[in-house]
């Protein structure tokens, strides 16, 4: 192991967001090229948002995406747990003391009042809205005596003049001045401390050496880096992957709804072709190759090949990215996968489909070619699941049927035809056989395949017709050919 320890910290409040699934990607794929230490830290510093829920689910989505960590909560441990904040409170409150004492942070009492008004009248004079230093310089002596009487006040941290700038290892050089940074709060009334205040604590305390965060927190990372030099560390090395953009250009929300992981996996995007896509989101093999594993990512991820710009979130090149993935996988795979949507679907139950294992992966395989994700396949296959007489006909293969004038005829001949032939008979000889049929009576394909396929399957088009039979076997195709023959008179 190196001295390089890379870590994420999500907040455990509400479902797993795919920027999360990225943020977490880029870090381990980092430190696993090099060495180093992967360490998931769980942020539950928002008492009111953070659940045990939230943690287990992910916890199990990184799990899933093929992600592990070296160090984390629970029972994977380490040397510089505990790996949940909220664990961590007297470390925090110690830290906080410290400063205190140094003079680096100071007590505020302004109340929620003053902050407002004061707030309100700089938007009216068009200035940025911050703190005006007003309790900045009180005497120690004398804040101390009004916190012991029971006088609220909040933490904030002295934020001195001048700048800081950092080499971001995404965008390059990064200056702010330090006027537009606000003595911000590090701990709020009651004691309950801020993220920009506890993830340092913890990234020191934990010897994190970089930190691959959403750019979103850009913006904090003037605050983090004057705090770990108060708090005399160096700081760690940034890099801000770009935010994940809809079509719209928009930042990607919770609220937009499209962000879960959970309802990737519940539409059926195979876990290949979402780890694939994440990796694609800011960072991409050679500008060429769209399509490549986890190993390959991992061989060539570098944070500096991360681009600045943001990355636009193509819906349909992922649900491509699931289709080609679907068609590289083993049938028996595919069809393991496939299980739980039968199952949901009410098609067939696991031990059924067990029990018919030749028969469903023979359904699977017709089917692979088709479909760009696991949940399509149901409804693609539903036809064989319905009764013989009442099978569902779609309008447009009926329509097609009807135009064939002697299709009751042909279905009652070929039924005739089929009767007599051996029930083993592959599809292919199968299909043959009734291709030279048709010849030999003088017809056009359309004259048996249209009425045919409808009475089948109800469907204008789909797998090759002869798998369909072979699929439904000689009993229920007869018995769909005879009903044929009456709903479609
Ligand atoms: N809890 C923060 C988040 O989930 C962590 C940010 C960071 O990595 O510093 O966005």
């Amino acid at each position: 192991m190196t001295d390089l320890r890379v870590r994420i910290a999500p907040s455990p409040t509400g479902t797993v967001h795919l920027g999360l699934c990225r943020t977490a990607l880029f870090n381990w794929a980092y430190a696993k090229k090099r060495g180093g230490t992967f360490v998931l830290r769980i942020e539950d510093t928002d008492k009111t948002r953070s659940t045990g829920e939230s943690e287990a689910a992910i916890l199990k989505g990184l799990a899933w995406l093929g992600i592990d960590w070296d160090e984390g909560p629970g029972e994977t441990g380490g040397p510089y747990g505990p790996y949940r904040q909220s664990e961590r409170v007297d470390r925090h409150t110690a830290a906080a003391q410290g400063l205190l004492e140094r003079g680096i942070a100071y007590r505020c009492f302004c109340s929620t009042e003053r902050l407002t008004e004061l707030r309100e009248a700089q938007e009216k004079a068009k200035q940025n809205p911050r703190y005006d230093g007003h309790c900045r310089d009180l005497d120690p002596k004398d804040t101390a005596a009004r916190a012991a009487a029971g006088e609220e006040y909040v933490l904030r941290f002295r934020v001195p003049e001048g700048s800081t700038e950092f080499e971001d290892l995404v965008r390059g050089k990064v200056k702010f001045e330090h006027a537009e940074i606000d003595d911000w709060v590090m701990v709020r009334r009651g004691g309950a401390p801020t993220y920009n205040f506890v993830v340092v604590c913890d990234d020191v305390a934990m010897k994190i050496s970089h930190v691959f965060r959403g750019e979103e927190h850009l913006v904090n990372t003037p605050k983090q880096i004057l705090l770990y030099k108060a708090l005399g560390d160096d700081a760690p090395r940034f890099g801000h992957l770009p935010l994940m953009l809809g079509k719209d250009r928009k930042k990607l929300s919770k609220r937009s709804g499209d962000t879960a992981l959970g309802d990737y996996v519940a539409n059926g995007y195979p876990r290949e072709a979402i780890v694939n896509f994440l990796c694609l989101q800011g960072w991409a093999l050679d500008g060429e190759t769209d399509v490549f594993s986890l190993d390959t990512f991992v061989e060539n991820f570098d944070i500096a090949d991360v681009q600045k710009a943001g990355a636009v979130f193509d819906i349909d090149k992922f649900r491509w990215l699931s289709g080609d993935t679907i068609r590289r996988m083993s049938v028996s795979g595919l069809a393991d996968e496939l299980v739980p949507f039968v199952e949901k679907a009410g098609l067939m139950t696991a031990d059924e489909i067990h029990g018919r294992r030749g028969w469903f992966e023979r359904l699977v395989a017709g089917e692979q070619e088709r479909i760009e994700l696991f949940s399509e396949f149901p409804a693609r296959v539903s036809p064989f699941f319905e009764a013989d007489d009442s099978v569902t006909y779609d309008p447009k293969a009926e329509k097609n049927s009807r135009k064939q004038e002697a299709r009751l005829e042909t279905l009652a001949a070929y039924a005739e035809w089929l009767a007599g032939r051996p029930e083993d008979e592959g599809a292919e000889a199968l299909g043959a056989a009734s291709k030279a049929w048709i010849t030999d009576r003088g017809m056009k394909i359309p004259a048996l395949f249209q009425p045919l396929r409808c009475a089948l399957t109800g469907q204008p088009g789909g797998r090759d017709l002869f798998d369909c039979i072979s699929l439904l076997g000689r009993a229920a195709t007869l018995a769909r050919i005879g009903a044929g023959i009456e709903r479609l008179a």
